[in-house]
């Protein structure tokens, strides 16, 4: 999902803690010259314009998921996009603010820093003039629990009123955090649309962003995904593998019967040549040439091919 959040910016410079914070994510050691540092409000636990709202655990794990996180410009993964790092979060609880259902206000505050370069001064220049003030995250959950019947998977609709009851949903359950976003105020506001859920990826539509983009994100659990797939993969291979040499067993004990004059080496690098589809073809033809068709015994070859051939292994 991603939300959407108005922040003041801070701006400061790094004191010299902030810049042991930040040079935990750099290769070379930064200095406070070579740094902008400034601060976002990422999310609170009030109840949205999407009648949403996360609830205090869930901005607890999001405080600690979002340390390292990139920021970027309109939630574009493009790596030329990527101009800020978070280097520190913080909960921060507001005791002069409520929410509007009058729980204390509480929300997570970024501090970021971008490098001082050619590339990133017209960024730097919206973020003092206050230009660049609203972020989006990007996150993950797995949770959304109904305020009028306390499930996660109901019909109730958000926003809507129930026996005079606003229906709002708490998420909770927080799965991953991918970046936050600067994000252009009069179109996000204009278009009415403030976050679209970012829903896990099946396998097929991981592959094929493996095909067509440059570079792919994934969270934890389409990690595992791959995983699984590829370990499916090497499964298969190995029970294909075992079909091919069971093949060729056949094939070449059907030359040693019709041509024991061409030598195994001979075969052997013949064999390894062909696709299994030809294998099939050969260890038919060869069958037939000495009067028998040998039963290649694997998972792959089904019974219907078998069917004539359940006695003749060594019919001559
Ligand atoms: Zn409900």
């Amino acid at each position: 999902m991603i939300k959407c959040y108005q922040s003041k910016n801070e701006i400061g410079m790094p004191s010299d803690e902030d810049m042991k914070l930040i040079n935990k994510h750099t290769l070379k050691t930064l200095t406070k010259d070579d740094v902008f540092c400034f601060s976002v409000v990422l999310c609170d636990n009030d109840i949205d314009r999407d009648f949403e709202r996360f609830d205090v655990n869930a901005l607890k794990t999001l405080e600690k998921l979002f340390i390292g996180k990139t920021g970027i410009h309109n939630h574009s993964m493009k790596s030329e996009d990527q101009n800020s790092r978070t280097y520190k979060t913080q909960l921060i609880t507001d005791a002069t603010r409520k929410t509007c259902d009058g729980l204390p206000y509480t929300y997570l505050k970024a501090w970021c820093y971008t490098v001082r370069s050619e590339k990133n001064e017209s960024l730097i220049r919206d973020i003092e003039s206050g230009i660049k003030k609203e972020v989006s995250i990007s996150c993950a959950s797995d949770n959304h629990i109904c305020s009028i019947c306390g499930e996660s998977h109901c019909n109730h609709i958000a926003g809507r009123k129930y026996n005079g009851k606003r229906c709002y949903k708490t998420i909770s359950g927080i799965t991953d955090a991918y970046e936050w976003s600067f994000v252009a105020v009069p179109a996000q506001r204009n278009a009415g649309v403030t976050k679209s859920f970012k829903k896990e990826k099946s396998m097929e539509n991981i592959l094929k962003s493996f095909k067509e983009e440059k570079s792919v994100t994934l969270n934890e659990n389409e990690l595992k995904k791959v995983s699984d797939y590829i370990e499916g993969l090497e499964k298969k291979s190995a029970d294909g593998e075992k079909y091919r040499l069971s093949l060729c067993a056949k094939i070449k004990s059907g030359f040693a019967v019709s041509f024991p004059e061409i030598k195994e080496d001979c075969i052997n690098e013949m064999l390894v040549c062909l696709s299994t589809d030809n294998l099939e073809n050969l260890n038919k033809a060869v069958s037939k040439k000495t009067g028998t068709i040998i039963p290649v015994t694997s998972q792959f070859y089904t019974e219907e091919k078998r069917t004539d051939n359940s006695d003749s292994q060594f019919k001559f």
